[in-house]
């Protein structure tokens, strides 16, 4: 009897343990959690949706293939985006690659339970039209393109009208976009969110120097092994019934700044919460948030008038989340 109570403690222990894990919090509990989104480098990702689908797009990089999939997708069949062998598939798994995704020349549209999947193109120099498509996902209130490799085409102007919560856009500047085009690519499809992937090409799976060069306002940066809870922008800020359920620190606007700069981020839930500024040396240059605030949008303004020009990092840390960007302050 004992021994049975301590077991029980013990299990209840474990749940409660995985619950405060940073991006451990949707597998032990799916459906009370939100949507969310891994990146696990280059431009591979992995998405769990809250009716607990899980979605690869991409295989290559990385190691968290653990979860059998739902839907697999493949942009295009090069080497860094079609290692579809390291993820296990449910018997029920649904497989499209660029050969099911266009036929004939025609976009073609997917059903999976409560996702839609639309293939839309993607090309350039690097990657035929017809052998390489991007994807437009639609499932809760989210609405994510995955741009595959492509270059910047008028087509992504098309995707303005389908108010795109989550852009992945390539931005390594060999392959397909430099991260200049993947400005211009934000502006034309205007998404709340603009997260940069296939950021250099393999070996390396993500560049700090390019990420830096990409300063849309829209940009999300989340580096390979962070997740992130997807939540639509238009929920995000109305009534107490539909707050925002997102973990993000966006990048700071404007950047490069001289002097003020104005950084952005979401918590979850309520809890102690510490905004910091890091020159490139480590040494702290201010504390702009350390109090508990409420779950939601929330906004701190920086001031470098008195700091010397460069680099400047910030970090986010609310119950047990972290997540940092980087800022240039150019004077
Ligand atoms: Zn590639």
């Amino acid at each position: 009897m004992e021994n049975l109570r301590k077991l029980i403690l013990l299990f209840v222990v474990m749940i409660v343990c995985t619950a405060f894990i940073p991006g451990g919090r949707v597998s032990a509990a799916s459906d009370t959690a939100g949507d969310s989104l891994k990146i696990l480098g280059h431009a591979s990702v992995k998405i769990k949706t809250s009716d607990g689908m899980v979605i690869y797009i991409d295989p290559f990089a990385g190691t968290d293939y653990a979860d059998s999939a739902d839907v697999l997708l493949v942009t295009h069949q090069h080497g860094d985006h079609n290692a579809v062998h390291l993820v296990k598939r449910k018997q029920s798994c649904v497989t499209i690659t660029n050969a099911e995704a266009q036929v004939a020349g025609v976009y073609q549209h997917f059903a999976v339970g409560n996702i839609t999947i639309d293939a839309v193109p993607a090309y350039n120099a690097n990657h035929q039209k017809n052998s390489c498509v991007g994807y437009v996902l639609e499932f809760s209130d989210i609405r994510l393109y995955h741009a595959g490799d492509t270059g910047l085409i008028d087509e992504m102007s098309d995707l303005k009208d389908r108010h795109i919560t989550h852009a992945l856009l390539p931005m390594d500047g060999i392959y397909t976009m430099t991260p200049e085009e993947a400005v211009e690519a934000a502006v034309r499809m205007d998404p709340a969110h603009t997260i940069p992937i296939h950021t250099i090409p393999p070996p390396g799976t993500f560049s700090e120097a390019i990420v830096d060069r990409f300063t849309a306002p829209s940009k999300l940066v989340v580096r390979p092994g962070e997740t992130i809870e997807l939540i639509s922008g238009s929920t995000a800020i109305e009534g107490e019934s539909s707050l925002p359920r997102s973990f993000f620190l966006k990048q700071n606007y404007p950047n490069p700044f001289n002097p003020g700069t104005s950084i952005e981020f979401s918590i979850p839930e309520a809890g102690y919460t510490v905004l910091r500024v890091y020159d490139m040396l480590g040494k702290e240059a201010a504390v702009l948030v350390s109090e508990r605030l409420g779950p939601g949008l929330h906004r701190a303004e920086f001031d470098g008038s008195r700091m010397q020009s460069g680099v400047y990092i910030v970090k986010l840390a609310s119950s047990g989340r972290i997540s940092s960007g980087r800022m240039l302050l150019l004077k």
